[in-house]
């Protein structure tokens, strides 16, 4: 059962990528993690974040929740949205790989997600939505 957990639902502005930001590293706190570790999550969370914005709803504003909670020292942090979904999520988890233009974007969020957090995982369904599943066991840095 999740005792510590958060929740939080906000519209997809580019604004509130900050704020998903901000919260996410002020909730990791009770872990008492490294100032690195602080960083590869909000880095992380921003990149889930900013994808929902862009990608997710490239022509809307729609609803993106992110919710976190502790288990034991692993922080598990989800993003969800209900946007337009990837079509092939095999190709977009590949590092360089962009649906924008190389000017715009530049292909590498997934690989950051997966090289500042333990584990990432992703569902997404063609104009249903994406699910980003990503988990970070704090201690291991010497702090
Ligand atoms: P960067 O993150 O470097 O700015 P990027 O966003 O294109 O570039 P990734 O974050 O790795 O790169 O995402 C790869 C591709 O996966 C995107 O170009 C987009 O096509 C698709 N994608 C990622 N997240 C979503 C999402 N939430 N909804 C729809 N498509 C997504
Ligand atoms: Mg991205």
């Amino acid at each position: 059962m999740k005792t510590d957990y958060f929740k939080l639902t906000f519209s997809s502005l580019s604004n509130n990528e900050a704020f998903a930001r901000s919260a996410v590293g002020v909730y990791a706190l009770r872990l008492n993690p490294s100032l690195s570790e602080i960083s590869d999550i909000k880095t992380a969370v921003s990149e889930a974040v900013t994808n929902s914005i862009v990608h997710g709803y490239p022509d809307t504003v729609g609803e993106i929740v992110l919710e976190g909670y502790v288990d034991g020292d692993m922080l598990h942090i989800n993003v969800f949205d209900e946007g337009v979904g990837i079509e092939n999520l095999n190709e977009a988890l590949e590092p360089f790989y962009t649906t924008k233009g190389e000017d715009e974007r530049s292909g590498m969020g997934f690989t950051i997600m997966k090289s500042f957090m333990d584990e990432v995982n992703v569902i997404s369904e063609k104009g249903k939505g994406t699910k980003v599943y990503m988990l970070k066991k704090l201690g291991i840095d010497a702090k």
